[in-house]
């Protein structure tokens, strides 16, 4: 008998997430994660790696909440904002019962993380304005635990409309939760949905070190919700989530030094991006540019899958969104150095 037979019918039958490093070619240039091109530097002492480090070291834990605005108490540090959406539908959602609700085209992991629990996905498409369709997921709450929004949503790059959101979070009052994704926020800070925490205890964020603070490889993450969510996600999360290596840098990147350094690369990064996006709109390939508030661009170009294998064979790896319903020809690019952004460009003037 095949031992893949073995494995759950769930697990079986599920297409693994296109991670970063998972794909073929080889490349020189990677702007196909909305990585950062640069990680800042840190120093690490290896004296306490023989202890088991904090569940929640207090010194990250204090950082983040100072820097976000919020308590201590409403505070999960994860091995990135994908063990704050896994922890979340495993905490919450009853499997082979309850369903989660996602906006496509948005994030994978979300639905991804549903699957691989035994949990329904209800997609509740964005509408024409590429917003959440707030009625059509308000009919769908009755058997929803969670609603994922995302925003900036990947890969649009919209901002979910904060009057819809208050709609959704007062029809989900004690039926579910509402994650807003943050995972892009301080690339636009000023759209956050952090105000609302306090009037909405069903409203839960994720963030993550791994974008603007440039430390993907870290993997450190944070879920904001109030401290009756996080107490509940405190009892699934394993014991020892957090490495000691990552928690000392981690509280580096959040020291007045780090916040500094980060502000520094989110200016650079969407200087960069408005160059980027004026030069594709006057191309003549070029059919739409998205809303670009995180760090990269979903473009719409006339020969998508063309544009994606010349830029390949250039060393240019990017991410092709073509076969997702409605971003037919539809490519994203991070925003990385300005070389790299040149690179780009050259290989779309070049003749076809
Ligand atoms: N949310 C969104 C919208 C993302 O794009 C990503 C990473 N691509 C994540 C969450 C998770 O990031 P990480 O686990 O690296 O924190």
């Amino acid at each position: 008998m095949s031992i893949t037979l073995l494995a759950r019918k769930q697990v079986q039958a599920l297409t693994p997430y296109q991670s970063a490093r998972r794909i073929g070619g080889h490349g020189h240039i990677w702007l196909n994660a909305n990585e950062a091109a640069d990680s800042g530097e840190y120093q690490l002492d290896c004296s306490r790696l023989n202890r088991y480090p904090e569940c929640q070291p207090p010194h990250v834990v204090n950082a983040y909440a100072a820097y976000a605005g919020v308590s201590a108490e409403q505070l999960l540090v994860t091995r990135g904002g994908d063990e704050g959406i896994e922890l979340l539908i495993r905490t919450f959602c009853e499997p082979g019962q309850d369903n989660i609700v996602i906006c496509s085209p948005t994030y994978g992991m979300y639905a991804i993380s549903a699957e691989t629990n035994g949990v329904g996905i209800i997609d509740v498409p964005l509408n024409n304005q590429r917003q959440p369709d707030f009625d059509g997921i308000i009919a769908k709450l009755n058997n929803t635990k969670i609603v994922f929004l995302c925003s900036p949503n990947n890969p649009t790059g919209d901002l979910v409309d904060s009057t819809g959101l208050r709609r959704l979070l007062d029809a989900a009052k004690g039926r579910a939760l509402v994650v807003v994704d943050e995972a892009y926020i301080e690339f636009c800070p000023e759209f956050t949905q952090a105000d609302l925490l306090d009037d909405y205890p069903q409203l839960v964020l994720i963030r993550t070190l791994s974008k603007a603070f440039g430390l993907a490889g870290l993997r450190c993450g944070f879920t904001i919700a109030n401290p009756e969510v996080i107490g509940l996600l405190l009892k699934v999360i394993p014991p020892y989530p957090i490495p000691e290596p990552v928690a000392q840098i981690a509280a580096q990147a959040l020291s007045d030094t780090g916040l500094a350094t980060m502000r520094a690369r989110v200016a650079d990064i969407n200087q960069l991006k408005v160059t980027l996006t004026e030069q594709l709109r006057q191309h003549p390939q070029v059919q739409e540019v998205f809303a670009p508030n995180g760090n990269y661009v979903l473009v719409r170009f006339s020969q998508g899958a063309a544009l994606f294998a010349r830029m390949a064979k250039a060393g240019i790896i990017l991410r092709d969104f073509a076969s997702r319903p409605g971003l037919a020809d539809c490519i994203r690019i991070t925003i990385g150095t300005q070389t790299e952004m040149d690179a780009v460009l050259d290989v779309l003037q070049q003749e076809q």
